[in-house]
């Protein structure tokens, strides 16, 4: 576009002066205005639920491990991990707490209402993704290692809980798991993309040591971090 060839008296030149500088500060104050809008667009909540506590402690060790335990302790450290990258985390458990009324009777009963408030809270706070931490165990003893769960219906489910899968199976001697799909309440419940990660097996004895030691739940909690940060790149 060419300037317009308009021969100016002096005051008309002062009006136009005056007009570019207003038009200037103008496009300043809107670019502000719509880099905060996109900042705020781009928001990125997630929902970390450290699974079990207060009356129910997941799975246990002769020795007296509890699930509940690790799984806050993991869920605080991926907390902490993800703060620099500006995705805001919750968690619906800060300490070892249940959301059953003591008056309420039958486990299904117990456990379902339990994971209702849980799920409710992800609602809530319009999280983009649930993460459910947990430990697991079998009778046997014999398995090993991180494995991630998705709903076997949702396909972005799917794509978290593979993101988060390929880093667990980076940690140094975890054997390889893909991620699975599976049908549990919580990722079948959850109106958002969610996954179950069941970081070890409590069962192994060997494994039941390094969960319960701060560095190796560090490098279980970054591999958690780093999936969910991919997964909002
Ligand atoms: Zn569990």
């Amino acid at each position: 576009m060419r300037w317009p060839e308009i021969i100016l008296g002096k005051k008309s030149a002062m009006i136009l002066v005056l007009g570019v500088m207003g038009m200037l500060v103008f496009s300043v104050f809107w670019q502000g205005s719509t880099a905060v809008i996109s900042h705020l667009e781009d928001r990125h909540i997630v929902m970390l639920d450290p699974g079990h506590g207060g009356y129910d402690p997941g799975a246990i060790t002769s020795q007296g491990v509890y699930e509940k335990a690790i799984n806050l302790q993991i869920a605080q450290k991926v907390k902490e991990m993800l703060r620099p990258s500006g995705i805001e985390v919750f968690l619906t458990r800060e300490e070892d707490i249940d959301y059953v009324g003591n008056n309420v009777k039958g486990k299904t009963t117990r456990k379902q209402i339990d994971l209702n408030y849980r799920i409710d809270m992800a609602k809530e706070v319009k999280a983009d993704i649930f993460v459910s931490l947990h430990v697991n165990a079998t009778a046997s003893g014999q398995n090993s290692g991180a494995e991630t769960f998705y709903h076997y219906k949702s396909e972005s489910g799917k794509g978290l809980a593979e993101l988060i899968q390929q880093e667990l199976i980076k940690i140094p001697g975890m054997n390889r798991r893909i991620a699975k799909p599976g049908d549990f309440y919580v990722i079948r419940n959850t109106s958002m993309p969610a996954v179950i990660v069941e970081v070890g097996y409590l069962s192994s004895a060997t494994e039941q040591k390094k969960l319960q030691q701060s560095w190796y739940q560090e490098q279980l909690s970054r591999a958690i971090a780093k999936g969910i940060a991919n997964y909002f790149m």
